[in-house]
């Protein structure tokens, strides 16, 4: 017999973990498969910026993140140098207070590798009832108007089962096989830059700053490349690039080659670090087409590569994970029309585009100068991409005149549809589990419970006193907050028919 789900999750990485826990918290019945026997061996993704924690923190396990980021609060050191002790090019950070963020959230920011944060994202969305097989891989899928029918195959005994589901999100990774069934194109570059990941233990003494994530971008004479400590007392990563074009392979990177290209980055030419571990991978600038083909959805690195110059390829994976959950949760309720779909695209790729061009711009300044960016948008100062980030689509009511911000400044969050809620002390536990209502007084509780009860909506109202200024309200006016945080709509000033007004603005930005 068909076996059949509500949502098939293909990958078990940050994003398809994220979603496979979202959508099981909402209640979704989720099946995810992994082709792998685990989750990620290697740490990847170090660091989860203030929105993923905010995510994180609304499905409960920001505590746990935290506990496996010993680093997280002792800050965080950027330099563009020749080597360690060698000429500074940039100090683009000193330890990390330059990040105040406490006008947008209370929550401070985890950096934590992934692979701790899997684990927990496993335990939890298991935890809330999705089934996660490994070592099963989808092979193939169809899809018709009612649903998705996806072949599975098991990798040790070979044996194909056919899933029938009623959507699926393909968080299948950078080189997504089921984009290219799908045959969904990308744009962008492909190998931007190859460069290898050299795990090495070795006593650096006062060349790397102990507690803080020490970060080196490396314009040697000789080689360009990447110095980080981990969480393991001196242990680092020293992650060179090489060029295939000038004939270069990992394989021409032996041991003694690495051990003076380590003791020339470090200026410890005595040095004898001892390497545990290598690999090697490309670096790419890729965004999906279309982050969506009829039933299924492109989330995470299937839907956009980008450089790690900024660190938000793990955090964007997330982001998509959660935003994707919601909205099919609200669908496969009933509670939206099934339009409320063609937002998971028209709110994320922006976003996706945003994220890959201010690392492309932070890759030309720390590792690649004569990296060409004409053609690519502006950089934004990445604390306003993660937090004051804009989403335009019809799940948002905007106010006009729009200024064509694609950001704003996160030490002054306006509360403008489309933006982030500010996350303040007293609304952050209230937010991200329902529609939330917040206002200052008025008739707007009663309205809500009204319109909750005739629609069937989620849809909680919360008075607070302390809002107003950050919400942008004056006395009796109301902030419609969507599940994932987003301001969806917010009457400034009191209206005449609450419930009429809620009706009309949840009708609209749902869809119905
Ligand atoms: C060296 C390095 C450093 C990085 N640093 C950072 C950082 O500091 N911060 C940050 O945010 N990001 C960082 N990233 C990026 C981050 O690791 C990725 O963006 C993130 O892993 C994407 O998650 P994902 O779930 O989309 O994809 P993945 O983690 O790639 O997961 C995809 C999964 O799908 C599985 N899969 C594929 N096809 C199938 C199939 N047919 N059936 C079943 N399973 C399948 C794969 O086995 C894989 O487990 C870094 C990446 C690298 C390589």
């Amino acid at each position: 017999m068909t076996e059949r789900v509500q949502v098939l999750v293909v990958g078990a990485g940050l994003g398809g973990l994220s979603a496979s826990l979202f959508l099981a918290r909402e209640g979704v019945d989720v099946l995810t498969v992994e082709r792998h026997a685990g989750t990620s061996v290697h740490s990847r993704a170090a660091g989860q910026n203030w929105r993923t924690m905010e995510l994180f923190h609304w499905a409960g396990i920001d505590r746990e993140v935290l506990e496996v980021s010993p680093r997280a609060s002792q800050g965080l050191r950027i330099t563009v140098a020749t080597s360690l002790a060698g000429r500074v090019l940039h100090q683009l950070m000193e330890d990390g207070s330059e990040f105040d963020v406490s006008a947008s959230t209370t929550l401070p920011a985890g950096m934590a590798g992934q692979d701790v944060v899997e684990p927990i994202l496993l335990a939890h969305a298991e935890k809330a009832g999705a089934r996660v097989r490994f070592r099963t891989e989808l092979v193939d899928l169809t899809q018709d108007d009612d649903g998705v029918a996806a072949t599975l195959r098991h990798r040790d005994s070979g044996e194909e089962t056919v899933v029938r589901a009623d959507y699926v999100v393909a968080a299948d990774g950078g080189r997504s096989g089921i984009r290219q069934r799908l045959g969904i194109g990308t744009t962008g570059m492909d190998a931007l830059s190859h460069c290898l990941g050299v795990v090495f233990d070795a006593d650096l003494g006062d060349r790397v700053r102990p507690g803080v994530t020490d970060l080196f971008y490396l314009q040697h004479p000789d080689f360009t490349a990447g110095l980080v400590n981990t969480d393991v007392p001196n242990r680092y990563v020293f992650a060179p690039d090489y060029f295939p074009d000038r004939g270069e392979s990992p394989a021409d990177f032996d041991h003694d080659r690495l051990v003076s290209m380590i003791r020339a980055a470090t200026d410890l030419p005595e040095l004898a670090p001892e390497i545990v571990w290598t690999g090697s991978w490309e670096i790419a600038a890729r965004l999906a087409d279309s982050f969506r083909s009829g039933r299924v959805f492109l989330i995470g690195d299937a839907a956009k590569v980008t450089p790690p110059t900024g660190g938000q390829g793990g955090n964007t994976a997330v982001g998509d994970g959660a935003d994707i959950a919601w909205k099919l949760a609200a669908v496969l309720r009933g509670e939206a029309g099934p339009a409320l779909l063609d937002t998971y695209e028209a709110e994320r790729k922006p976003i996706a585009r945003m994220i890959i061009d201010t690392s492309l711009h932070n890759m030309k300044q720390r590792m690649h100068p004569d990296l060409d960016v004409s053609g690519l948008t502006e950089p934004e100062d990445m604390l306003n991409a993660v937090l004051g980030f804009r989403y335009r689509s019809t799940a948002v009511l905007a106010e006009e005149p729009d200024d064509g911000a694609r950001v704003e400044d996160i030490h002054a969050p306006s509360g403008r549809p489309g933006f982030r809620a500010p996350g303040l002390e007293s609304t952050v536990d209230l937010l991200g589990h329902s529609w939330v209502l917040l206002c200052t007084g008025g008739e707007w509780d009663r309205a809500a419970a009204d319109v909750a009860a005739e629609t069937g909506i989620r849809l909680e109202c919360h008075v607070l006193d302390d809002i107003a200024s950050r919400y942008g309200l004056t006395a009796g006016g109301a902030s419609l907050v969507r599940p994932d945080g987003i301001v969806a709509w917010r009457a400034k000033e009191p209206v005449e028919d609450p419930a009429g007004e809620l009706w009309r603005v949840l009708t609209a930005v749902l869809s119905r």
